[in-house]
């Protein structure tokens, strides 16, 4: 067998019908690819000459002309609610992180992805925005970080459940990578996780959603709302003044057709900046009568940022209001927050190397 292609046959996070054709260029059968999912995802075997159903013509070629990429796990920082932050070295020395989050009482073990290096969206709130943009993780890296943290859980005597895409970056701006990971999710050759238990949370732009809409998975969707007019909004997310509420609005209705399930709108809740009952109220009014949840985050103090986490009692006394009007609202718990592992604390620093 020749190597067509000129670099190494990648075989990890390669979506099933993608890696079958690539099999097929080679002279294969197409039924290839599943088997080789079976090892790398079911039976945890990254070493292609154990892959003892491959004609041992094909396995020798693997060995030569294959790889299963992985990254380097820097550092796993663990916290006492049982969280665990991963700071992973990319092929190119690039750093991203994910994070476990087990919740025990909805036997629920999620992961938490990285899409991108950095993000271009530059939320006024947001750790990684910051960084400015670095560039796309392949679906292979997206993939990559999942099948770590994965194996992390099962040592643990755990499944893992569910995956957001809330980690580093703007899931939407690399559409195709998110696509074909959320296929390797999906298939049973894969992990096996149906779409209902896969997340994709964005800053809300419009002709992503709908390409997402055209594609043949059906992840449920997360708008980061954080505020409820298009003054406070374009004040913290920049993308606001391209994109403003209104645009977001229809596309709620449409996607909620297409997946059959509510969008959430995520609502950061920032001190004396968003969290009192006028902006609840004003809430109310654009989301009344929509397929939508809303889920309170309050803010995850970062160093270097001014905004400050509201009380408890404001919080809670936002959820009522909504509560109130008839809305379906929850409170993201915050977990990982000592190992600065919570949503929007994700920088891609190396710890170790700074100490
Ligand atoms: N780019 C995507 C996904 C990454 S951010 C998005 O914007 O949705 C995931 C969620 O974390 C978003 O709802 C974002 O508003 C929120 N977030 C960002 N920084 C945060 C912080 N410091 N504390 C709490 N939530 C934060």
């Amino acid at each position: 067998m020749q190597n067509i292609y000129n670099k190494k046959f990648e075989s990890i996070g390669i979506p099933p019908k993608k890696l079958a054709t690539q099999f097929e260029k080679l002279g294969e059968r197409r039924f290839r690819a599943k088997q080789v999912m079976k090892w790398i995802y079911s039976r945890n075997i990254l070493d292609f000459e154990q892959m003892t159903d491959l004609p041992t013509e094909l396995r020798l070629w693997l060995t030569e002309n294959g790889k299963i990429t992985l990254p380097e796990t820097v550092e796993v920082a663990r916290s006492d609610d049982g969280s665990a932050k991963f700071l992973f070295r990319l092929d190119d020395g690039k750093l991203v992180e994910s994070v476990y989050i087990p919740d025990k009482n909805r036997d629920r073990n999620t992961i938490c992805v990285s899409s991108q290096v950095g993000c271009k969206f530059d939320c006024a709130f947001c750790a990684t925005g910051k960084m400015g943009f670095s560039r796309n993780l392949s679906s292979t890296e997206i993939i990559g970080q999942i099948y770590i943290v994965r194996q992390y859980i099962a040592q643990g005597g755990k499944n893992l459940t569910n995956i957001v895409f809330m980690g580093m970056g703007e899931p939407l701006d690399n559409l195709d990578a998110v696509v074909d990971s959320i296929e390797v999710l999906n298939v049973d050759a894969g992990f096996g996780i149906g779409h209902r238990k896969i997340l994709v949370s964005t800053v809300g732009i419009p002709e992503q959603i709908e390409k997402l809409m055209n594609s043949d998975i059906k992840p449920k969707l997360a708008i980061s709302l954080n505020a409820p007019n298009n003054r406070l909004r374009s004040k913290i997310m920049p993308i606001n003044k391209k994109y403003p509420i209104e645009k977001l609005i229809p596309l709620v209705q449409k996607y909620f057709k297409y997946s059959k399930r509510w969008v959430t709108f995520e609502y950061v809740m920032f001190a004396g900046i968003n969290d009192s009952l006028k902006f609840a109220d004003e809430l109310v009014r654009l989301i009344k009568d929509l397929p939508i949840k809303v889920n309170l985050i309050p803010f995850n103090e970062i160093d270097g940022f001014d905004f400050k986490r509201p009380d408890d009692r404001i919080v809670m006394r936002f959820q009522s209001y909504l509560l109130a009007n008839s809305l379906v609202v929850t409170i993201r718990q915050s977990k990982g927050r000592k190992i600065a592992g919570a949503c929007g604390q994700l920088a891609g620093k190396e710890v170790l190397n700074s100490r």
